[in-house]
């Protein structure tokens, strides 16, 4: 019988095996992976370079029915600790201004080897290309069905992850959860790009702008983001836009404005405008933006505005002005929803984090039964606050894991 059987061997499942063996390295660990290789989506992780944590750790970055629930595990393990984890695997953590983090080699395969690595030198037993298909409980024990095989433990890590990426994601873990008597939440992309009316939007495809992006409720702003925009076939994307797309998902009648100035009020803007009125009065409308606004954008804006851009400057009114310089700081446009679950970093919603443990990460439900990472009903910003969870709760559960061993052992 082995001690623990952890299933899936992607960020949270290999750092809670290394974890908890380096705690107790008489435990034993079985690590099953029904992929071909260990950590196949923490490989694709920040276009390839892994932003592993981010130093601006705030609970106010979790999302889920109860954020708070990962605050004693992030505590617990924050990002100073994270960096001197990987740094003890070999993998140096270099932060940025911003508080993201990346290896500093640039590599997420760099992080994906380190972790490998140690698996091996602890001793952790690793089967790849094995799906787990069952998980029954009876008396102490834990029967773990993969194709074939019933494994026996004393209890059992779900490391599944969540249904995001594509094909980079799958159901399992939610599944045998569901089995064992754990309540699902609804689920919906997070971190992706948002579809939007097209109207204006089509007409701007390809164009890359920096300002303030806010979501609105029947009117009402929910929340406000600065960073680039990039306008899209289907509506929107960008690190403002992703950031915000978790709202997008779950009220999907919202409506997305645009702040293209945010250095400028908009009473300043109007004069501004009115300046440049007087000194470019013989230009076009259309060239009425070039050098201050994207000139594609200035000439949209217009359109939207509905004023003929072939007229000249001079001939723009006072209340034309001041109706461009209000459509600069509130460009509309209705949101529609989001690129879905394919195209989503990381899943918003899951395991209902009501039945487990925040110190732990040990099922309330049946005694010996563990999940970490994102099949749990928590995500976190863009920016590495993912990653963060995972190594978090991985280090909560081995604790956790650990002292439940000892007990049963007494
Ligand atoms: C394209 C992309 C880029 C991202 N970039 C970042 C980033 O830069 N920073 C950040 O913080 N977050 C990022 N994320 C999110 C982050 O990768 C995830 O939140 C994180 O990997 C979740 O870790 P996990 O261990 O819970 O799940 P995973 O890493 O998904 O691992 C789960 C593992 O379990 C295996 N498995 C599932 N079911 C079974 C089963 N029944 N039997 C055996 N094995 C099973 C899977 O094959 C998988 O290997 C990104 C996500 C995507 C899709």
């Amino acid at each position: 019988m082995t001690d623990v059987i952890v299933v899936g061997a992607g960020a949270a499942g290999m750092a809670f095996s290394i974890l908890a063996k380096r705690q107790n390295p008489n435990l034993e660990i079985l690590l099953i992976e029904s992929r071909d290789r260990v950590g196949k989506k923490l490989i694709t992780t920040g276009n390839g370079r892994c932003n592993i944590t981010n130093s601006d750790y705030d609970i106010m970055r979790y999302h889920g029915k109860n954020p708070q629930f990962a605050n004693s595990a992030l505590s617990g393990f924050p990002p100073a600790k994270q960096a001197e984890f990987f740094s003890s695997l070999g993998v140096l953590v270099d932060f940025e201004q911003d508080g993201r983090a990346y290896p500093l080699s640039g590599q997420a395969s760099s992080v994906v080897d380190a972790l490998r690595f140690a698996l091996d030198e602890l001793g952790v037993e690793v089967l790849t290309s094995t799906s787990v298909n069952k998980i029954k409980k009876s008396d102490n024990a834990f029967i773990v069905n993969t194709e074939g095989n019933d494994y026996y433990c004393h209890s059992v890590v779900i490391a599944c992850g969540g249904i995001a990426g594509g094909k980079l994601g799958n159901e399992s873990g939610y599944t045998l959860l569901k089995s064992l008597g754990h309540l699902i939440l609804e689920r919906r992309p997070s971190i992706v790009q948002i579809r939007t009316d097209l109207t204006f939007v089509k007409q701007l495809k390809g164009i890359k702008v920096t300002g303030n992006v806010s979501v609105l409720d029947n009117g009402n702003k929910l929340k406000t983001e600065f960073g680039e925009i990039l306008f899209c076939e289907y509506g929107l994307s960008g690190p403002a836009i992703l950031q915000l797309s978790r709202l997008i998902s779950f009220n999907q009648t919202s409506e997305i404005s645009l702040d293209f100035v945010p250095a400028y009020s908009e009473f300043d803007l109007v004069k501004m405008m009115l300046i440049r009125k007087s000194d470019l009065s013989l230009r076009p409308v259309s060239e009425f933006f070039t050098g201050f606004l994207n000139k594609r954008l200035g000439q949209v804006i217009a359109k939207y505005c509905e004023i003929d851009i072939r007229e000249l400057v001079s001939d723009l009114t006072t209340k034309e002005i001041a109706v461009l310089a209000h459509t600069i700081k509130e460009f509309r446009i209705a949101a529609i929803g989001t690129t879905g679950m394919s195209n989503a970093q990381v899943t918003a919603g899951g395991a209902d984090t009501d039945q487990f443990f925040d110190t732990t990460l040990m099922s309330k439900k049946t005694k010996g039964l563990f999940a970490i990472g994102e099949v749990l009903d928590i995500d976190g910003d863009c920016g590495g606050f993912n990653l963060s969870w995972s190594w978090a709760s991985a280090n909560a559960a081995a604790n956790g894991v650990c002292k439940y061993i000892k007990e049963l052992n007494k």
